[in-house]
């Protein structure tokens, strides 16, 4: 009987960049997915400039747009844009940029099953069995890299707590070098427009209020580039602002990337987060392999948490004070923004930083 030391469910970032770094170093993965690959996965494919850290080389051959600045509106009328000396974010597609991961797995030693869905697990006392639609495979670790609707996460038996519903569309439109996020069009949430190669962009909204999302975009991309009832698609995006709010799984059953509610909670960035979930795995596999998830649930709580604190905090006063914090982009904090997409800074800087700026702009 074939024991691996991973089997990982889903073939998105999160599964495909936590395979990639264990069987590098020898460990037995496999990587199944529901779908055939490249497939396609909704997504504005911006990619902040810190995540070069992660990625295996070849990145920039998937670069459709290279981003230098950022534009902040507010209900589509005030604008404010700040520019960086060099690139901040890339504009990737989602199709080759999972492919791709999935490839650099695949050629570090991992296997594939595509069209492979997952359905159960048991544990036994040395490995876990996995049920599939293509048969039963054992492994000593189970990874839930399967995305918001994660089959391993309710198996484990956990729900889903706190996310944004997300809605997007792609349509033709010129921008380069910059993306807008838009203020004031939601509760809790924006709305982005980030340029998306081939003369495209992306424009979507996320919000974690009860709007009617697919039509206030309707309405801003009638509004702004002329284009008459667009049929949005839909999704969602699931984050943590809590130390609890992330779940790293249990026993030999871990869960990294959506599953795992590892996304910020200010802009809904999870790509990043789930290499870096990723990450987290595999330092823990090399540590100690019959302790993974001890020292994985340790290396998130300690590392990746506190961003997501001081990120929520941030979230909470933004969207509260939508104005304010709009007005706040003249000052330093789009500076501070485009700091912390470059991996100069974190969260609890710009946070810190940000609070005096914010009673500030409070007063006018
Ligand atoms: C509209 C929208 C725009 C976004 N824009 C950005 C952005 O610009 N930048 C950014 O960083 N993040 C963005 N995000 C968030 C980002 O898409 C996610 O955080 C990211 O995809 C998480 O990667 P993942 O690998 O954890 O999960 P996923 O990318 O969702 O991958 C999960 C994989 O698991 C597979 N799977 C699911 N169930 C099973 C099963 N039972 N058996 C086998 N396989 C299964 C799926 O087929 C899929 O391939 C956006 C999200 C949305 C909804």
């Amino acid at each position: 009987m074939k024991i691996y030391d991973f089997v990982v469910v889903g073939a998105g970032p999160s599964g495909s960049y936590t395979a990639f770094k264990l069987s590098r170093v020898g460990f037995k993965v496999l990587v199944i997915d529901k779908y055939e690959f490249p497939r396609d996965k909704l997504c504005g494919g911006c990619l902040s400039k810190r995540i070069e850290g992660f990625i295996p080389q070849g990145l920039k051959n998937l670069v459709k747009n290279e981003i230098k600045g950022g534009t902040i509106g507010y209900r589509g009328s005030s604008y404010i844009t700040k520019f960086s000396d060099d690139t901040i974010a890339y504009i990737i597609h989602r199709r080759d940029f999972d492919n791709f991961l999935l490839e650099s797995a695949r050629e570090s030693g991992a296997e594939f099953i595509p069209a492979c869905e997952f359905e159960s697990f048991i544990t036994d006392k040395d490995w876990i069995k996995v049920h599939t639609s293509k048969g039963v495979f054992f492994t000593k670790y189970l990874v839930g890299a399967d995305g918001f609707y994660s089959k391993v996460l309710k198996r484990l038996g956990f729900k889903r707590r706190k996310y944004y519903r997300a809605v997007e569309v792609f349509i033709k439109g010129e921008l380069s070098e910059r993306v807008i996020i838009e203020l004031g069009y939601v509760k809790r949430g924006y709305l982005w427009v980030f340029p998306s190669g081939e003369g495209t962009v992306s424009v979507g909204i996320a919000s974690t209020g009860s709007e009617n999302i697919a039509l206030i975009l309707r309405d801003y991309v009638e509004r702004k580039f002329g284009v008459k009832d667009v049929r949005c698609k839909g999704w969602f995006i699931p984050f943590s602002e809590k130390a609890e709010d992330i779940n790293t799984g249990k026993g030999n059953i871990l869960l990294v990337g959506d599953s795992a509610n590892m996304t910020d909670p200010l802009l809904g960035e999870g790509i990043f987060y789930g290499l870096w979930g990723g990450e987290l795995l595999f330092k823990s596999a090399l540590k100690d392999f019959d302790y993974v998830w001890e020292y994985y649930m340790d290396y998130v709580r300690k590392e990746m948490v506190p961003e997501f604190v001081y990120a929520g905090k941030i979230a909470s006063l933004a969207y509260r004070f939508q104005k304010v914090a709009f007005r706040m982009g003249r000052g330093k904090a789009l500076e501070r923004y485009i700091d912390l997409l470059k991996g100069i800074r974190g969260y609890k800087h710009i946070y810190r930083r940000g609070l005096i700026d914010f009673f500030l702009s409070l007063l006018g």
